[in-house]
């Protein structure tokens, strides 16, 4: 059997620009990338890339002449192929590791197909049969409707600013028998300081973890809270291949390793990342978001075959083309994913549905209320920021907004 083509299918997903931002909307920005490999033998695997979708798309057409007439069987021997046709363009990063990830998962689709087997089978078989799932909250209310939908693990993100009172009333809502845990989105102007201090108000929170306390670029600042706060933390949604997740694990910065299994580098790169994981006692919750409906899939065979699977994030009330471009579509039962059974990843595109959203756009519209540029702000559209105005974005307790 031999790669014949590649194809891409690069889609928008809402809801579109100008509609009100919402769970899952991104302002806008959001696209996913699938990917077909097909082979003189008919049979063909499909996989995603998230990450830079855009940018993603044209590297995956650049690297397609080296991978035409390769034998889809050997998986990991092309993986390194593509690998080192890269390392010319610097670090892999998000646009290498997406790269990566969707040939890598379209690769296992075809094998998983043309041997009859779903690629949990493939991997080593499973431990489960569903995956749990945990799903997002920025309101009581939206916690107590997770929870009747059989959800027992909520996330709180903060959104530009800190904001414990709120974390403290969904976990009042969601009683102790729900898992809670705090996103921080490793803003770039929370200080190590800062994340120390919030930190310490978590711990009163019995949180499952805190996620992202800092920016990732400097992990001795990740040090520096790990050092200083008792409760468990959470990483590494930004990073791909061994190589990112590496420092996390080996100098036990993390309880928790978030990968993302759109751009972490592959099925066999999360599968390595979980046994460096598993070695440290440390667990893996990737990170979806951005991440469209085919890693999903790819993402229950990964965690269907690692010991040290804690659960998958999700959108659980995307926009509702999630359920339309795919066949057939995933959806939580009592706050789980079942496991897929048909050969392969177990999912299809539904092309005349993707053909329905042209990508026009990839990045987010920051804010542009009045306060949007003010200099200092969490808007003002600059990575690295002055700290004014701390005491109101840093709202720690009732008391300290006062
Ligand atoms: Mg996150």
């Amino acid at each position: 059997m031999k790669i014949t083509d590649i194809k891409t299918y690069l889609m928008q997903v809402g809801p579109r620009p100008g509609m009100p931002a919402g769970e899952g909307s991104f302002r806008g920005s959001r696209n996913w990338l699938f990917v077909k490999i097909e082979t003189d033998e008919g049979v063909y695997g499909i996989g995603e890339c998230s990450g830079w979708p855009r940018v993603i798309e044209r590297a995956v057409q650049d690297v397609t002449s080296i991978l035409i007439g390769e034998d889809p069987s050997n998986i990991d021997r092309l993986w390194h192929r593509v690998y080192a046709a890269l390392m010319g363009h610097g670090m892999t990063g998000t646009v290498g590791g997406g790269t990566l990830t969707g040939i890598e998962m379209a690769l296992w689709d075809i094998k998983g197909k043309v041997l009859g087997q779903p690629v949990w089978n493939l991997l080593g078989g499973k431990f489960r049969d569903t995956v749990p799932v945990y799903g997002h909250a920025k309101t009581p209310e939206r916690a107590r409707e997770l929870m009747d939908r059989g959800y027992s693990a909520i996330k709180v993100g903060f959104t530009g600013g800190v904001d414990i009172d709120l974390v403290s009333s969904i976990r009042d809502t969601v009683g102790p028998n729900v898992d809670l845990m705090v996103d921080a989105h490793g803003p770039s102007w929370m200080t190590a300081t800062d994340a120390i201090l919030v930190g310490r108000e978590l711990e009163k929170l019995d949180l499952l973890f805190y996620e992202d306390p800092v920016a990732p670029e400097n992990l001795d600042a990740l040090q520096r809270v790990r050092d200083a706060v008792d409760v468990p933390l959470a990483a590494g949604e930004r990073v791909s291949t061994i190589w990112g997740i590496r420092p996390y694990i080996e100098r036990d910065l993390v309880d928790v390793i978030q990968p993302d299994t759109g751009r972490a580098g592959g099925i066999t790169q999360m599968r390595k990342m979980a046994a460096m994981a598993e070695s440290h006692y440390i667990t893996m919750a990737p990170h979806s978001g951005s991440l469209g409906p085919v890693a999903e899939f790819a993402a229950l065979h990964v965690l269907a075959t690692i010991p040290n699977a804690l659960m998958l994030e999700r959108i659980e009330f995307d926009w509702s083309g999630r359920y339309e471009v795919v066949s057939p579509a995933l959806k939580s039962e009592n706050g789980a994913l079942k496991v897929p059974d048909a050969p392969g990843l177990g999912v299809e595109l539904v092309e005349e549905e993707i053909e329905k959203y042209p990508s026009d756009r990839n990045v987010t519209d920051m804010p542009t209320n009045e306060n949007a540029y003010e200099p200092g702000t969490v808007g003002e559209c600059v990575y690295f920021q002055t700290r004014l105005r701390r005491r109101a974005r840093l709202r720690l307790t009732q008391t300290d907004q006062n």
